[in-house]
């Protein structure tokens, strides 16, 4: 996606070997209509799947995910990453290991959101090893669930993400997805909806 690829080049900037902060537009303050412009993408690419239902996982995951929904015109749910005592209902939970917090934590939606025969659209806002991609797949399969895709606004092809979920046999597609870091700057590959 273009405009998105664009804004990276403008406004990311490289951490170490392996991070992108995108804090301008993504994962801290939020540009509303480029989150539109993705959802309404995602929208498009998988008009043709029959998705009742857009999952994510907190935080960043729910600006693009709930634009994505509304394109859709679905619900949106996104999977919790702290307990809290309103959360008294059946849960589906799994541990997912967070890349950039280097830490496990138990994640869990509400059992009552997802039914078992939802057709289930995963969003995120970056693919790394796959690891969140992985746990929201483990809770949607704890509902008997099907994951009919996976969307993600950035993903970094030179980690393992995207293995780990074209082995399983699902649709990914990547608005943005990155080949390499050079020289603090950022490299596309081909992305998956151009
Ligand atoms: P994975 O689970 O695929 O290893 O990592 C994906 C999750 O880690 C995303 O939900 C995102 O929050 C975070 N993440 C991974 N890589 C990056 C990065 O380069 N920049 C930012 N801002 N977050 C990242």
């Amino acid at each position: 996606m273009k405009l998105l690829e664009d804004r990276i080049h403008l406004e990311g900037r490289v951490l170490g070997n392996d991070i992108l902060k995108v804090d301008r537009f993504l994962t801290h303050q939020i540009d509303y209509k480029l989150m539109k412009a993705i959802g309404k993408r995602f929208a498009d690419v998988f008009a043709d799947s029959g998705v009742t239902k857009v999952i994510t996982i907190e935080a960043s995951g729910i600006a693009p995910a709930i634009y994505a929904a509304e394109a859709l015109d679905v619900p949106m749910v996104f999977a919790k990453k702290a307990k809290n005592i309103t959360m008294n209902d059946e849960l589906l939970t799994t541990e997912v290991y967070s890349f950039t917090k280097k830490m496990t934590s138990t994640v869990q939606i509400s059992k009552k959101f997802i039914e078992e025969n939802d057709k289930v659209l995963i969003i995120d806002d970056f693919l790394a090893n796959g690891q969140a991609a992985l746990g929201l797949i483990k809770l949607m399969e704890q509902a008997n669930s099907e994951v009919v895709g996976l969307g993600m606004v950035i993903e970094k092809s030179f980690q393992d993400g995207r293995k780990q979920l074209l082995d399983k046999g699902l649709k990914l597609v990547s608005l943005a997805r990155i080949e390499k870091f050079e020289k603090g700057e950022v490299v596309f590959a081909k992305a998956d909806d151009s």
